[in-house]
């Protein structure tokens, strides 16, 4: 039976460390805040933002939060940005997607200073990222590395498979997983054998958003498996993974809830110190 990878324990951890080092900054007179887009009202991005607020509430970060309608101009949205980015008391910006159809994405994404883009989309930060220069990641994969690491599962040259290529989750997850030396091999809707790809996996992350996509069929034995969906089936929040059919077989797996979650919000809090830092010149 595989052993699970507690995301809601790692994520205390990295939450901690982020709260000690908040409160440093606040003594020296330094007090970081995120402020957070939300359009329309969408429940699960009203839910997922509330979640964000608090816990960036909680690690001593100020937090701003701008709501509006579902029917904004995307002129009044970009403004909105633009007023962010010439606020020195922001430190990160954050823009929940999904956005209403209506908005160019791309726009309002590349909109973010690059300096206080906390979910690290922005492409000068996206290229930053895949040439190696510093920068900040997407929340989700680089949650992911930090699970990996802290539970000292070494990636370097073993096999990875990310199924799933979206900018938020597949394509940085397959960058940080080919920094950290894995072979990495990316699936998607056009792989024609999904199942032979994913056996090859020592390493298997999925991000596509189809509950019970991976069966234990997908799964060589001993593999470690990360779970990044998030589905709700019958109101109850469920992953793209067969759990109960791959958990035998793996070596580490995920839960949902309680798996990649936690860590994504705990690493929007710890991108905001580094961008927070980087901008104020200062060290916490
Ligand atoms: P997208 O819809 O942007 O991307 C889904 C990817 O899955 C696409 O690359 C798509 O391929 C691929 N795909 C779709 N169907 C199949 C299939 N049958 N076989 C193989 N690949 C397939 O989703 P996101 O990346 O934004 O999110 C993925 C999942 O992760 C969702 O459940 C989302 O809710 C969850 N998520 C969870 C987060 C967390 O904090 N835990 C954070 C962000 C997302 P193609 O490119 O060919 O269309």
């Amino acid at each position: 039976m595989g052993r699970i990878l507690d995301g809601k324990r790692m994520a205390e951890a990295i939450l901690a460390d982020v709260q000690g080092q908040v409160a440093r900054l606040a003594e020296a007179g330094q007090q970081l805040q995120l402020a957070v887009i939300l359009v329309g009202d969408h429940p699960a991005s009203a839910t997922y933002v509330r979640s964000k607020q608090r816990t960036a509430e909680r690690v001593g970060l100020r937090s701003q939060l701008v709501k509006l309608p579902a029917d904004v101009s995307q002129n009044t949205l970009l403004a909105e940005v633009d007023r962010l980015n010439a606020d020195p008391a922001v430190d990160g910006i954050l823009v929940q997607l999904p956005l209403p159809v209506h908005i160019d994405e791309h726009a309002v994404l590349q909109r973010i200073s690059p300096e206080k883009d906390v979910d690290g989309f922005h492409p000068v930060n996206a290229g930053r990222n895949f040439v190696g220069l510093p920068s900040v990641w997407p929340c989700t994969p680089a949650g992911v590395m930090e699970m990996l690491r802290r539970e000292g599962i070494d990636v370097a040259g073993r096999h990875a498979v990310v199924v799933g290529r979206s900018n938020i989750v597949g394509k940085p997850m397959a960058m940080l997983l080919l920094a950290a030396n894995a072979t990495v091999t990316i699936a998607h809707s056009r792989t024609p054998d999904l199942a032979a790809v994913t056996r090859l996996a020592d390493i298997l992350v999925v991000a596509v958003g189809r509950p019970g996509l991976i069966t234990a069929d997908h799964v060589r034995p001993g593999a470690v498996v990360v779970d990044v969906g998030q589905n709700r089936v019958d109101g109850r929040l469920t992953g793209d993974v067969d759990f109960e059919s791959v958990a035998p077989v793996a070596s580490w797996i995920t839960p949902v809830p309680g798996g990649v979650g936690p860590l994504t919000v705990a690493m929007l809090m710890a991108n905001t110190l580094t961008l927070g830092c980087a901008r104020r010149q200062v060290r916490a």
